[in-house]
């Protein structure tokens, strides 16, 4: 009799992220990869990493049920001997009402479903690969890991706009995203560093989307995000925070309709549109063109106004936290990020920041840069379902 694995699953609209664990106290990684270009007219592709091994074929997969079918044609190699037992999905919206992991039976998928105006480029896609995900292992559990359940801590005042009340009992709310992230590195913190645990900290996830999140006793009280994951920071393609006067003038004197405007918000503004050449934060550092360095200019500029602000919210800072492929791997933002701040307690070692090393700040408050894995967070939310179970 062999042992059980746990499956995650990270859908996108043309991405497939899985990672399969060992089930046990920790989850151990056993294997990982991705199902990308899933659409009819690229060539999709499946990538699996195993104990350092990277291997990369074609495949034929036009939706996610055929990329989770092009996973499990690699059973072998991904699973071994063992069987699914679990399966955890990252569902983008929770809403109001899903605030802890939760097994995905009919009626939550169905609730699920009702949220999906609210995320029209995740939702529908998460949803889809769970269904795929039931057909393929009907006998594993199904868990939902939100990334709005972090956040559902946040006071009143970080969770609303100054609109009529009907539209925050609609679900007009700031509910922020990035949540399994922000719970990996709380817990993290939590483990290694537990008086700083209880501190004040901002935790800014920086990577192709991008947000900050203040934490204050391990727990959300504010974040970059909003009612959708456009807020906040400029993104690789998407705008963040923008005067919502701009889209009624695009609208009342450029004619453009919503899906346009959606088109623009999403995925042509951000790094791609201030800088005109590409979204990708590595490619633009090595570019010399003065629009490459006003995009960079621009995203460390909101990052520092956002830091400021979550300082003032939480009352003083203990710690600033960098994660996401941005803040893990750019010394040059990190150090643009820190320079100056001085007077809030912040000053950064040159080396220790070019080294990405995990404690880069040497003045008063903690400057550490804290890889994220929002893979282990599903795990161990399905670990801890399987062992309730039985
Ligand atoms: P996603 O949000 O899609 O998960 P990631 O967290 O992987 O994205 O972050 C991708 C971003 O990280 C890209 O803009 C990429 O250029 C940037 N990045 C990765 N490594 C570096 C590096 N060494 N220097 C600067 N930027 C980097």
């Amino acid at each position: 009799m062999s042992d059980a694995a746990i499956l995650t699953l990270n859908a996108g609209s043309s991405s497939v992220k899985f990672a399969v664990y060992a089930q046990g106290d920790g989850p151990a990684l056993r294997a990982s990869g991705q199902v990308e270009n899933l659409s009819p007219t690229q060539q999709t592709r499946l990538i699996v990493e195993r104990g350092g091994d990277k291997q990369v074929v074609g495949i034929e997969a036009n939706d996610h049920a055929g990329a989770l079918s092009a996973i499990l044609g690699r059973a072998d190699v991904l699973f071994g001997g063992s069987t699914v037992a679990g399966v955890g999905h990252r569902v983008v919206h929770g809403g109001t009402d899903f605030v802890a992991p939760t097994e995905l039976t009919p009626e939550v998928i169905g609730k699920l479903r009702t949220l999906e105006p609210l995320a029209p480029l995740h939702q529908p896609h998460n949803l889809d690969c769970v269904e795929a995900a039931i057909a393929a292992f009907p006998d594993a559990v199904q868990i939902a890991c939100f990334d709005t359940a972090f956040h559902r801590t946040h006071p009143f005042v970080n969770d609303t706009f100054a609109l009529p009340r009907k539209w925050f009992d609609e679900g007009v709310r700031r509910y922020g995203f990035h949540g399994l992230s922000y719970e990996y590195i709380a817990s993290e913190i939590a483990r290694t560093e537990p008086d700083l645990a209880r501190g004040r900290v901002v935790i800014a996830h920086l990577g192709n989307g991008a947000s900050m999140c203040a934490v204050r006793d391990g727990l959300s009280v504010g974040s970059t995000m909003g009612f959708t994951a456009l807020d906040g920071l400029p993104m690789g393609t998407r705008c963040g925070q923008i005067d919502p006067g701009v889209l009624l003038y695009m609208m009342q004197h450029h004619g453009m309709d919503a899906d346009q405007i959606a088109n623009l918000l999403y995925r042509e503004s951000g790094l791609k549109g201030l800088s005109g050449l590409t979204h990708d934060m590595r490619t633009l550092e090595q570019s010399d063109d003065p629009h490459a360095r006003e995009a960079i200019d621009y995203f460390v500029f909101r990052i520092r106004r956002e830091l400021g602000g979550m300082s003032a919210v939480l009352g003083g800072l203990d710690a600033l936290i960098f994660t996401g492929g941005i803040g893990e791997n750019s010394a040059r933002i990190r150090r643009e990020v820190c320079a100056g701040m001085e007077w809030l307690g912040i000053a950064v070692d040159e080396d220790n920041n070019a080294d990405n090393a995990r404690d880069i700040g040497t003045g008063r408050v903690r400057v550490m840069v804290v890889p994220t894995n929002e893979e282990l967070v599903m795990a161990r939310a399905v670990g801890a379902a399987l062992s309730g179970a039985h």
